[in-house]
């Protein structure tokens, strides 16, 4: 990234406009049946801002930007145990 530092926040929180930006385009662009509903994404969210795994808006585990991942319905917490 253009040079922010790494932090424990989403990546929204980055100040990296242009790749949130793309990654909301993309949550955007999710069909209706494949989203969560904002309040299921909202908790996805809140629980990945309290995890070690987090940095600059990206999961560790899996290398997704987890507001992307969190927004299908169909993906878990790649933990294990699983933290949603
Ligand atoms: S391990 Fe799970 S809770 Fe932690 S950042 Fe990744 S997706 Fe979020």
């Amino acid at each position: 990234m253009s040079g922010s530092r790494p932090c424990r926040c989403l990546l929204r929180e980055t100040g990296e406009q242009e790749i949130y930006e793309s990654v909301k385009a993309y949550v955007d662009a999710l069909p209706e049946q494949m989203r969560t509903s904002e309040e299921v994404y909202q908790s996805r969210l809140g629980l990945c801002r309290q995890c070690e795994q987090l940095l600059s808006g990206m999961c560790v585990k899996c290398g997704c930007f987890v507001e992307a991942r969190a927004a299908k319905a169909a993906q878990r917490c790649p933990s294990v145990p699983p933290r949603w």
